[in-house]
């Protein structure tokens, strides 16, 4: 595929217009960042637009389906050039609107209760598909940037491991920050826990909120669910985050989808309590939305709270999360792998 005009900074693309004026380079970088394919950058000259569009693609995502649940969540999916779909999901706050993005194009790390790493992955996406997936919603609901901008927070939190396509998700977060003007402490990004990556993302950016896909406090139990603990065990994860936090001067959310039968023990509760001592954490309880290819089984409202309730009394703090947009095929990689089976609503 050839590469994007969105996959670049500002400077990147100064060099491509070496030798004309300034003022230039301000129209094309705002065309760009607002995600406007050439025949909307009416204002460059016609020659410049022709030559820049014989080696480059503008943009390289676009809105497929868009799917709201009765809780105003919209679920999108979006299509590459190459043909592959990938998902979103836009979310409705009090304090703003939050962007769910993908970052790769399925996922490797096959976590027993997600739908996106049934397939494995397929490829990563770019910087530019990353921030695509933002500049489509925010031009669907008229934002602009800066000031203007619709979207106010972001994370990568869709299909995909963010710290598994290192180097394109570091060169987004610029992107986003810098031209769309979001800044990092309104970005998490989640991870299942690449441990190397959580040490270089703290020494070389920081800011950004850290989410740790954590599910289970014990190694027996995480081997199971997150194959990713096969390699980096509980233990070294932990003590990756910690330096994190440190480092950052910014508390953890830790991830725990509630199973029943498998993480929802008063022992589980004693272990997680134990391990989050003395680290700044902040832990979300999600109820599990069932994938069909999955077998495992979501925790009752009344399990969830007698398990929150019992981590409060250890010292932890804890919500359970809103379940927003389930209605619409809300877990990640849900709906895609319903559109890839030709299902619909009718
Ligand atoms: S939960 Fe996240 S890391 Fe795990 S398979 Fe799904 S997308 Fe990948």
């Amino acid at each position: 595929m050839r590469p994007l005009l969105m996959d670049m900074t500002r400077d990147e693309l100064g060099a491509l217009l070496e030798g004309l004026p300034k003022y230039r380079l301000d129209q094309l970088y705002s065309f760009v960042i607002q995600g406007s394919e050439y025949n909307d950058m009416t204002s460059l000259p016609k020659s410049l637009l022709s030559t820049l569009s014989e080696e480059y693609d503008a943009t390289g995502v676009s809105i497929l389906e868009v799917r709201t649940a009765p809780d105003g969540t919209e679920k999108y999916l979006f299509t590459l050039r190459d043909g592959n779909i990938i998902e979103g999901v836009l979310m409705t706050y009090k304090y703003g609107r939050t962007i769910c993005v993908s970052t790769q194009v399925g996922c490797r790390m096959n976590c027993a209760f997600c739908a996106s790493g049934i397939d494995g992955r397929v490829r990563d996406l770019t910087a530019g598909e990353i921030l695509g997936q933002i500049t489509e919603v925010n031009r669907r609901h008229g934002g602009g940037v800066k000031d203007k901008r619709f979207i106010t927070n972001v994370v990568l939190m869709g299909s995909g491991e963010p710290l598994d396509n290192y180097d394109n998700v570091v060169k987004f977060l610029g992107l986003v920050r810098d031209g769309i003007g979001i800044s990092l402490r309104n970005i998490s990004l989640s991870t299942s826990g690449l441990v190397p990556n959580i040490y270089r993302l703290a020494d070389e950016i920081g800011g950004v909120t850290l989410t740790i896909s954590l599910h289970a406090p014990l190694d027996e139990i995480r081997d199971k669910i997150m194959p990713v603990n096969k390699a980096y065990p509980i233990l070294d994860l932990i003590k990756a985050t910690k330096y994190y936090a440190q480092k950052t001067g910014r508390r953890v959310i830790f991830e725990y989808v509630m199973l029943k039968g498998v993480n929802d023990t008063r022992e589980c509760a004693i272990a997680l309590a134990g391990l989050l001592k003395g680290l700044p954490a902040h832990v979300n309880l999600i109820n599990l939305n069932y994938v069909e290819e999955k077998k495992l089984l979501p925790c009752s409202k009344k399990q969830t709270y007698e398990f929150m309730a019992l981590l409060e009394k250890l010292g932890v703090s804890v919500t359970v999360r809103r379940s927003l947009g389930s209605e619409v095929a809300g877990a990640c990689g849900q709906l895609r792998r319903s559109v890839l089976r030709g299902e619909t609503d009718e």
